[in-house]
């Protein structure tokens, strides 16, 4: 046997050796010696994806283009540029364009296509499509005959996760048919009658780095298990981009180039059909919309009759092939940041595709055959055609409705007419800028109060306010616009889900545990940006509103820069704390005021930086010059002062202890092994692209082994699977005790709040069940701290006092610890999947430095912090406004003495006050109370460090900009504010 192989083998050699000695070659590059292939059947799938279809000879073919035949591997990003270019030079049937550069630098395109006479005409076809997007530019006449005339758009838009490749690869078919077919009629109709626009990489840097696995892992031997490493990847995969962040939730944030370039692009062409196609676990089949409830009720009405339309089409082309298929069993549309319900809310037809997951070549199924890689592209691809082929036939009709829609969004009679978001101008003005900048990025109609204005509103808590006085420079944002059902959906305070879904939902907790949602429940755009957001009951703009469709241009700079004292960054402002990282960086001492002040006129925020002249006489270079261009560089003013004494009652003075000196961040942030990848990449993002400040990632997995005195700050993102091993916990517990500062988010922080960690006091509720009242009381010690009310009778009688008062005497009693627990776990069933709740800020820690007197914060997951002094509670779910007190209801006991009720384990808001808790999203009734008066963040000394805990992820998706500005105050202060550190000598 042996003696075979080995001839078969030498005479394989011997005949490519003759091969290229009859071409007279000079000797190629060494190649890998061929491995004997293990022979696997079914692995070739060669079903012709267009039977019979003609091609123009002109246009180069995929597999000229290629050197492979469309799905026999993925393609990557090169490759498919490859085809698109060739295909935009040698076709009057095409255009390429450009629209956005990822972050690796790899360039983001689309692919339009139609008839030739319709890419001659493409911007008149534009125009006239913008005519239908805001009928008010034109008559009704006419925008009638323009939707009957115009062809539709179709955007068709593939891998926005880079790991689900097959999409890509069925574009590039389904292109190259369009282009290249002859003689075939649906082909010619579809060009006369649609645009269709190939997006055919929404996530290009994801996607190589997929491909770059897949490569790794592929072996000689085909390899069809999907728990492989070949199909499965491994940490980080490809589903994200650069900075690992999902783009499939970023739609409505818009952080990033890929997201932000593709927003302006699908605003030029306002598609009536937007497909976002995906990939699914291996073992699955095809699931295509309609989607599941709960649906966005700013969804344009009659989505649901469109999805089964498209719906049914597309199964009967899944039939004809004989492939399995669903629709419905999950994915919901409730969430706007999706692609599908982003375009869907802009009034295109938004269509979901998730296909079964091949990795390369094949993945075996359960019944035992194969599904190869080409028939993933081959499903995407009928697929495309199928949902295009329905477009074609419903064109009029749905373009009919879309101008429809979009007259009942501007009109004066229109579901959104009477209502106008206001944002009232702070003093984080680089905050509020980004935000307008976002309104603006969306497509949406934004204008500016000339003068000041009074109206009825509803603040972000669903207070109303009657006649509030809003200031010149406030935002307006009218619902009633072209764009009303997305500007209601990204702006709507307090969107309700449908009673029916509600009871669903509660049956399905009740009965599974599992939740029916696929998402967060709460994104409202003003809460998770933490601007002044208002709503207005209000008709039609105040006198004096402008249009704006630009912010000012950021500014930075210096003032006065001839000052004596120093120079002043004010701390309102979240781009002081990144002015801070780069003065640092640079070697300038920094200070930062724990408390506001004032000198000679000028008032300044807590938080204020401030760089000293006193302290920089070390300074080697032009200080003012550093000041200059950091100012410039963050985009925010920097104001020289020629005074340091305060105003010598509440102002404190520049050489007291309320300038506390920083020292600069040494960063660490751990990666990999069971780091949660999005929580790191949200993370990541803050520090280096906001903050602008350097960071080494760590591996989780080697934290005992490196030498952890390099950084002053690590941070730790969300982790699975409880703590790290007792290596790394004995690492992080001698660096913290001798000066670090350990920043850790949600599960990584519930992982540490325990005994045997050592590393925290903060405990999770569930372990402190017997111990209630020691936080109970903290809790009562937090109010009275705040109330500071004093029984004068009582402090100057000169008898002793028989009896002070306990505030805790006039609560009922606890229930014994077996109830607690019983309780806890009952009240745990219905843990957030993402709400919006309000949670209390200490107005004089360094942590909330830049925050209001609560900040919207994400609850999401079942972890609830419970802290006691000495351990710091800056922020705490739920806050006390003054109200009816209707929460610290009383009630009669036995004795006859009233009682105060209890919110869950703590006590009542202060007397007159409700603890108002859920801002936006579904918060079960028991969730909310087991929530309420836990922590959020927690701040505690250990040893010459300190340990900070965030409850949730206070950088959720790059966009939640109030716990975001904690986050940041904590890595770039925390090392100076929170530590000691030796004086080197
Ligand atoms: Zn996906």
């Amino acid at each position: 046997m042996r003696h075979t192989v080995l001839t078969a083998f030498l005479s394989l050699f011997t005949l490519s050796i003759a091969a290229s000695c009859a071409f007279a070659q000079p000797a190629g590059p060494e190649a890998p010696a061929p491995t004997p292939r293990t022979p696997l059947a079914g692995l070739e799938y060669d079903a012709p994806f267009f039977p019979g279809a003609r091609y123009d000879e002109r246009i180069p073919t995929p597999e000229s283009l290629l050197g492979f035949p469309i799905g026999k591997r993925a393609a990557t990003n090169a490759e498919i540029e490859r085809c698109l270019k060739a295909w935009a030079e040698t076709s009057g049937r095409a255009q390429l364009v450009e629209y956005a550069v990822s972050h690796e630098g790899r360039s983001l395109w689309y692919l339009v296509i139609s008839a030739p006479r319709n890419i001659g005409q493409i911007e008149e076809i534009r125009s006239g499509l913008a005519k239908i997007a805001d009928p008010r530019t034109t008559t009704g006449a006419e925008a009638e005959r323009l939707a009957r005339s115009l062809p539709a758009v179709a955007w068709m838009a593939y891998t926005i996760h880079g790991s689900e490749l097959s999409g890509s690869d069925a574009a590039l078919a389904a292109a190259y048919h369009l282009i290249a077919a002859e003689n075939d009629d649906e082909v010619r109709r579809m060009l006369d009658e649609l645009v269709i626009i190939f997006d055919p990489v929404m996530n290009p840097d994801g996607r190589d780095r997929n491909i770059k696995q897949i490569r790794e892992h592929r072996s000689a031997a085909p390899t069809v298990d999907d728990q492989s490493l070949l199909h499965a990847g491994y940490w980080p995969g490809g589903r994200t981009n650069h900075y690992l962040f999902d783009l499939n939730r970023d739609w409505i944030f818009a952080v990033h180039p890929e997201t932000r370039g593709r927003i302006r692009a699908v605003n030029e062409w306002n598609p009536v059909l937007f497909v976002d196609a995906h990939e699914m676990g291996s073992q699955d089949t095809f699931l295509f919309s309609p989607s599941r409830e709960p649906l966005n009720i700013h969804l344009p009405e009659h989505r649901m009759h469109w999805w089964k339309t498209f719906a049914k089409d597309h199964a009967a082309a899944f039939d004809a092939q004989g492939w399995r298929y669903y629709t419905g069993e999950w994915a919901d549309e409730w969430y706007p940041g999706y692609s599908s319900s982003w375009a869907a809310l802009k009034g295109a037809v938004g269509i979901l595709y998730e296909q079964a997951s091949i990795g390369d070549q094949a993945v075996r199924r359960p019944e035992g055959t194969l599904l190869t890689y080409r028939r993933s592209v081959h499903q995407q691809l009928v697929s495309t055609m199928a949902n295009l082929r329905t477009l074609l036939e419903h064109r009029e009709a749905l373009m009919l409705e879309f101008l429809n829609e979009r007259r009942a969004a501007v009109s004066a009679d229109g579901p959104y007419a009477q209502r106008v978001f206001a944002m009232a101008p702070s003093a984080n003005e680089t905050r509020d800028r980004d935000f307008v900048d976002l309104m603006l990025l969306q497509g949406f109609e934004v204008h500016r109060a000339g003068r000041s204005f009074t109206a009825d509103a509803t603040d972000r808590l669903g207070r109303a306010v009657e006649g509030r006085e809003f200031p010149e420079g406030t935002i307006l944002i009218p619902n009633r616009q072209p764009e009303a059902h997305l500007v209601a959906a990204m702006l709507d305070f307090d969107p309700r889900m449908t009673p029916e879904f509600l009871q669903k939902e509660r049956r399905e907790l009740l009965r599974t545990g599992e939740s029916e949602l696929y998402d967060i429940t709460a994104w409202s755009l003003m809460m998770m940006h933490d601007v002044q957001g208002y709503t207005l009951q209000m008709a039609s703009l105040p006198a004096g509103a402008e249009k704006i469709t630009q912010t000012t241009p950021v500014r930075g700079g210096l003032e006065r820069a001839d000052a004596t004292v120093g120079f002043i960054f004010d701390g309102a402002d979240d781009r002081s704390v990144a002015a801070a990282a780069r003065l640092m960086e640079r070697g300038v001492q920094v200070r930062v005021a724990d408390k506001a002040f004032t000198f000679d006129e000028d008032s300044f925020s807590r938080g204020s930086v401030l760089v000293a002249l006193d302290d920089n006489s070390n300074f080697e270079g032009d200080l003012v010059g550093a000041v200059r261009e950091v100012a410039e560089m963050v985009g925010l003013g920097a104001l020289g002062v020629s005074a340091g004494l305060g105003d010598m009652v509440e102002s404190p003075d520049m050489g007291g202890r309320h300038f506390i000196l920083l020292e600069k961040p040494r960063i660490a942030l751990l990666a990999r092994g069971r780091v949660n990848m999005y929580s790191y990449g949200a993370a990541w993002h803050m520090i280096d692209n906001r903050l602008g400040a350097r960071a080494s990632h760590i591996d989780i997995d080697r934290l005992g082994g490196v030498d952890l005195r390099r950084y002053n700050v690590l941070v730790m993102p969300e982790i699975w699977g409880g703590a790290p091993d007792d290596a790394a916990l004995g690492a992080l517990r001698d660096w913290v005790r001798s000066g670090g500062t350990l920043i850790a988010i949600g599960a990584s922080a519930a992982a540490l709040a325990g005994e045997e960690p050592g590393l925290s006091a903060v405990r999770l509720l569930p372990d402190v069940l017997d111990d209630l009242e020691e936080y109970e009381l903290a809790i009562i010690r937090e109010w009275l701290g705040r109330d500071g009310s004093v029984d004068l009778d009582a402090v100057w009688g000169q008898s002793a006092p028989t009896q002070t008062p306990l505030p805790w005497e006039r609560l009922e009693s606890l229930p014994g610890e077996d109830d607690l627990k019983r309780r806890d776990a009952w009240q745990r069933i219905f843990s957030p999947q993402g709400s919006i709740v309000a949670a209390r800020v200490d107005d004089r820690h360094w942590l909330t430095a830049g925050l209001g007197d609560y900040v919207p914060a994400l609850a999401q997951g079942s972890i609830a912090l419970m802290s006691k002094p000495p351990a710091q509670t800056p922020v705490r779910f739920g806050f006390a406004i003054e109200g009816q007190g209707d929460q610290a209801t009383h009630t009669e006991t036995d004795k006859g003495a009233m009682e105060r009720l209890r919110i869950g384990w703590a006590p009542p808001a202060p007397d007159g006050h409700d603890l108002r808790l859920r801002m936006s999203g579904l918060l079960w009734p028991e969730a909310a109370q087991r929530l309420a008066n836990t922590a959020y963040l927690t701040r505690e000394r250990v040893g010459a460090g300190q340990v900070i805990l965030f409850a949730t992820d206070p950088v959720f998706r790059g966009g939640s900009m109030g716990t975001g500005r904690i986050f940041s105050n904590a890595v770039i202060y925390g090392p100076g504010m929170g530590a000691s550190h030796p004086i080197r000598p």
